[in-house]
């Protein structure tokens, strides 16, 4: 009842500050030592539980909710992106708040956030139909996108059209054990999503046939188990790894 009314009266920015603030005014309650957040730079006792399928421990941050996979974006862009990427123009998709602040803050990229919803990001862009020129950015983000929209192979395409030769694409998926992809037709209802997943945002659940997936668009592309690169201390304190990685494309 309280959930459908704030749904009718509060925009969909203002719900997601509400949440966000409501968040930041109870993190107190896990000030601690042995868990560090590099988006929010704060430190608690350990972090929150998250997971829509299967709940993972010490998986969100108390202030700024963000997950393991954000935090290993945040060190590869400070290690490997920031200190050789100086100028030109970036793309982020269905933007973390945390995310967006670290390039502002952080980076001298000109920085661009879209989304299906204009409410979320800085400029509404369907990602089937970029509303770009070919070649325009150096680098695009995208995480947790390509398994809720209705055709993948599409918009792989249009990430590639509109990345510059040369620029890379950061990807980040669930990719699953299992060897093809389970999915549904771009036209499958909330229902049929809802019985085939048990939730109704997935349009597939990828296989280990992502990755050809990516390059079928054009890219070059690996799986990097950045985490792995970090010491056992670091991910022990900052707890980066959900066992994903992050794939690295390449134009
Ligand atoms: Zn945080």
């Amino acid at each position: 009842m309280l959930k459908q009314w704030l749904k009718n009266w509060i925009s969909e920015r203002h719900r997601v500050a509400l949440r966000l603030w409501f968040y930041r005014s109870t993190s107190w309650w896990y000030i601690g030592n042995k868990r560090t957040c590099n988006l929010c730079i704060r430190r608690f006792s350990k972090f929150l539980p998250y997971g829509i399928e299967e709940l993972r421990t010490e998986a969100c941050c108390p202030h700024c909710r963000s997950l393991e996979r954000s935090r290993l974006l945040a060190f590869y862009l400070r290690r490997e992106v920031f200190p050789v990427l100086k100028s030109g123009r970036v793309l982020h998709f269905a933007p973390e708040s945390s995310i967006s602040r670290l390039f502002r803050e952080e980076s001298s990229l000109n920085y661009l956030s879209v989304d299906i919803n204009p409410e979320l990001a800085m400029q509404f862009a369907d990602i089937h139909q970029l509303p770009f020129a070919d070649n325009q950015f150096e680098l695009i983000l995208n995480s947790h996108v390509l398994s809720v929209v209705p055709d993948d192979r599409k918009a792989l395409s249009e990430m590639y059209r509109v990345l510059k030769p040369g620029g890379l694409l950061l990807l980040q998926e669930f990719v699953h054990d299992h060897q093809a992809t389970r999915e549904l037709p771009s036209n499958a209802s909330l229902e049929q999503r809802q019985q085939f997943f048990s939730r109704d945002d997935l349009f597939r659940d990828y296989g280990q046939d992502f990755m050809s997936r990516v390059e079928e668009a054009g890219f070059r592309a690996i799986r990097l188990n950045y985490a792995a690169s970090l010491s056992p201390e670091t991910r022990e304190k900052y707890r980066p790894d959900d066992g994903h990685g992050i794939f690295i494309c390449r134009k």
